[in-house]
């Protein structure tokens, strides 16, 4: 596994990892850019890139070992979370589309449907967990079930507020179960949020990005801060820490998250499955034949 970069000489998920207790956002630079090897905007196409051979193999490692035991098969759960412009979208299509489609399930959560809604908040949720050997990504998650959900007041607090052990729980089940967590919170500015939204208003080729409940959500920033926080602290636990992503530069933040993939798979202790046949006997068939 050869890339043109090398690694960086500090783990990124030890810059990025939020640390146990209290949080408070207002501590966290969204512009910040730490752990980053290069330059800057320049060169990050080019360290971004440079991340692809490795994130490709491993990812067919992944896959392989998967198949070879699909009843305890690792797999990979990236959840990124993050106001709206943060750049969910952003980062599957520069990060998550450095690896083989075929190697990942995709998932976009959205306001729960008739049929979502007369099930528990975490039933959509299993049903869309990766497969064996896949790497999953969720484009919102269950933290909307304590996000939106409790900023709109959508159940009553002492519904939403028991969900922070439950989440928990079930997090800590997956990991048990050979999932490895990636949970990503895209931390943009307040400031930033209204330039990419005033951007998508001021180019017709954008309108389709643009969502008018988007300014409504943006008018209660103070209170998704405080839901975002309660989510980040409550929710760190060593079986699933939270990464916060300083997300005003999309270059930094879509390297730090293909970073974060290429390490996170890369400490899941991947080989090859050995092969469950004869290799000298099926060169010499294959030679004969
Ligand atoms: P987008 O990701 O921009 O397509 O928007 C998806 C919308 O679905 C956002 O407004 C979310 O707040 C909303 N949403 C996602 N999950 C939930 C949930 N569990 N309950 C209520 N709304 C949700
Ligand atoms: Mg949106």
């Amino acid at each position: 596994m050869s890339s043109k970069k090398s690694a960086a000489p500090v783990p990124l998920s030890e810059h990025l990892r939020l640390p146990l207790g209290a949080v408070d956002l207002a501590d966290l630079d969204p512009s910040a850019t730490p752990g980053y090897p290069g330059k800057g905007k320049s060169d990050a196409p080019e360290w971004i890139a440079a991340l692809a051979p490795e994130l490709s193999d491993l990812q067919e490692m992944l896959f392989a070992a998967g198949r070879s035991v699909p009843e305890r098969a690792p797999r990979a759960l990236v959840v990124l979370q993050g106001m709206d412009t943060s750049g969910k979208g952003g980062v599957i299509r520069h990060a998550i589309g450095l690896v083989d489609p075929q190697g990942v399930d995709l998932t976009s959560f959205k306001a729960p449907s008739a049929e979502e809604r007369r099930h528990h908040y975490l039933w959509r949720i299993r049903n869309a967990l990766p497969g064996a050997g896949k790497i999953g990504i969720f484009d919102r998650s269950h933290y909307e079930d304590v996000l939106v959900v409790r900023v709109d007041s959508l159940v009553p607090e002492d519904v939403w507020s028991k969900r922070y052990d439950e989440i928990n729980e079930f997090e800590a089940e997956l990991v048990a179960g050979g999932t490895r967590l990636v949970k990503c919170m895209l931390n943009v500015s307040f400031e930033e949020q209204k330039a990419r939204l005033a951007e998508r208003l001021a180019n017709p080729t954008k309108y389709w990005k643009y969502n008018p409940g988007d300014v409504d959500a943006r008018k209660k920033w103070p209170a998704y801060m405080e839901a975002y926080a309660a989510a980040l602290e409550k929710c760190n636990t060593e079986a699933a820490p939270w990464y916060v992503i300083p997300s005003d530069r999309k270059w930094y933040r879509n390297w730090a998250v293909a970073e974060l993939l290429r390490e996170t798979l890369a400490g899941m202790g991947l080989a090859w499955p050995a092969a469950e046949f004869d290799v000298a006997a099926e060169q010499k068939r294959l030679a004969e034949s």
